[in-house]
């Protein structure tokens, strides 16, 4: 995965070897994946979280993390326990000697800070301990002593190079930096910009992940401040693809295998580098500064029924994370339809690269969603001779098939010489699906999810069969009936056909 190479420079600062021997072994063997095991690697193996079993089971997973929370009991103890009650009794109300009585659901007892650093420096070269220091529940102040008791017991331990803090208690991270300058430390609120932990001397932010999506401004301001990055609690495939594609030092899960699976197939571990992309997480009309549109109701040169707007929430709109293509049954200029096609020319044109959408389509009689792209400036002249590249088609009276196709001046449909290839996929209406292409100077590869099911390669003869040497812009349309979708009728009971979209992205080597 590439992004080792920007979380090796956050590491520099990361290791502060105790003897040359320790610094050889730590800055050889941390594992550079990225992964974090939230309260160890608890789930798959039915462990109880925050257990040394976790832990262990983090280690053997060679995770680049594993977190566990520190809480000090009524006595003074430090122990390891996410809730502030353990068993029914506040942990700091409570002594060490009581809470130990009941033991965790496998058999453990409740684990002192002690016997959990010890645990995990045994046989540990790859996983770092990142150590979260809860807030007290009785007051600022006891934070700052168990801070104190925390930063001693992890030098005592020699585990300061292993450790990475973290705390939902800005003064407690303020705190570690004051007592350990060297230490990682890592705020965990989602409250403060890039450029305020910098300015505090913090390393990084924790955030959940959803602040990252409400501020998206913040990642790059991170990677320019050299703040490390780092976003909870990620347990899905599609929240670990969008942080993996935006290149998070470490991503903190409650389920390590799945994001070591998204890791080898995410498109940075081909080399692939996000450049534009659009996550649909601003409700309301489609963003401005992305996405215009292809407006009127000419047919479109297919006899197609619908009108398409300009900038109608009732055709197109983002809510709750997807963008919305709305085509409904409605008169409007002599059609039967409106819809609305959206287009990133002039916003987003491109030469080559991974375009991959992440859609969900509408499929009934008559329906025919489009993912696609045209060239920007019509260098060979007009339709199909400056080509016409269609990630994903769909008819509906075929529901169980996508095409990927390209249109050039010697293959085209209206000479029937197209280049063409359905893919088989009988969930497309009901599961978002990443449509994707991969072109570059002598291909472009169609995928279905990680399915690569047709390639066109350049035959070196000029712009008639290959005009895919100019920039592209991207299309998102929901066309209704025409000369192919409407080619077995139309479901004359449909009101409306909507096509979701999650996310576009796009990348470039
Ligand atoms: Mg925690």
């Amino acid at each position: 995965m590439k992004k080792i190479g920007l979380f090796a420079t956050a590491l520099q600062f990361l290791i502060t070897p105790v003897t040359f021997a320790m610094k050889t072994i730590h800055e050889n063997g941390l594992a550079k994946n990225g992964i974090v095991a939230h309260r160890g690697a608890f789930k798959t193996n039915k462990l109880p979280e925050n257990s040394i079993a976790s832990l262990k089971n983090a280690i053997a997973l060679k995770c680049a993390g594993s977190e566990f929370d520190v809480q000090m009991t009524a006595d003074d103890s430090l122990i390891i326990n996410h809730d502030p009650k353990y068993n029914g009794l506040t942990i700091e109300k409570t002594a060490y000697a009581e809470l130990k009585k009941t033991p965790l659901s496998n058999g453990e007892h409740l684990p002192t800070l002690q016997e959990y650093l010890s645990a995990g420096l045994k046989n540990n070269w790859s996983t770092r301990l990142v150590l979260e220091i809860k807030p007290s529940v009785f007051s600022k102040e006891r934070a700052q002593q168990v801070t104190e008791k925390v930063i001693k017991m992890v030098h005592r331990l020699g585990a300061a190079p292993m450790v990475v803090y973290i705390s939902f208690d800005y003064d407690v991270c303020k705190k570690v930096k004051t007592l350990d300058p060297k230490a990682q430390v890592q705020y965990l609120n989602g409250d403060k910009s890039p450029e305020e932990i910098k300015r505090d001397g913090l390393d990084g932010i924790d955030y959940h992940f959803s602040v990252f999506q409400k501020h998206p401004d913040w990642i790059p301001q991170a990677k320019h401040n050299n703040i490390v990055l780092n976003a909870w609690t990620v347990n899905n495939a599609a929240e670990m693809d969008w942080l993996l594609a935006n290149r998070f030092d470490f991503i903190t899960t409650n389920e390590p295998e799945l994001l070591a699976e998204r890791i080898k197939i995410n498109p940075v571990a081909k080399g692939w580098k996000l450049i534009w992309s659009d996550e649909f997480n601003t409700n309301g009309l489609p963003d401005t500064t992305k996405w215009g549109y292809d407006v009127g109701g000419n047919g479109w040169g297919n006899n197609e029924l619908e009108y398409y707007t300009k900038a109608d929430t009732s055709n197109a709109v983002v809510r709750d994370g997807k963008l919305l293509i709305i085509a409904k049954k409605e008169n409007k200029e002599h059609n039967t339809f409106t819809s609305a096609r959206l287009v990133t020319k002039g916003k987003g044109d491109w030469r080559y690269g991974r375009i991959e959408v992440s859609a969900k389509l509408p499929i009934a009689k008559g329906t025919w969603p489009a993912i696609w792209m045209l060239p920007t400036d019509w260098k060979y002249g007009g339709w199909p001779a400056s080509g016409e590249i269609d990630i994903m088609e769909n008819v509906g009276f075929m529901p169980d098939t996508v095409f990927g196709s390209v249109h050039t001046k010697s293959f085209n449909h209206v000479i029937h010489t197209q280049k063409t290839k359905g893919f088989y996929l009988n969930d497309a209406d009901k599961t978002f699906h990443v449509y994707a292409v991969e072109w570059n100077k002598d291909r472009i590869d169609f995928f279905v999810d990680a399915h690569p099911y047709f390639s066109f390669s350049n035959t070196g003869k000029g712009f008639a069969e290959w005009p895919f040497d100019q920039k592209f812009h991207l299309i998102l349309n929901v066309a209704m009936g025409g000369n192919w979708g409407g080619m077995r009728g139309m479901d004359e009971t449909l009101k409306q056909a909507v096509m979701e979209v999650d996310y576009v992205r796009v990348f470039q080597q």
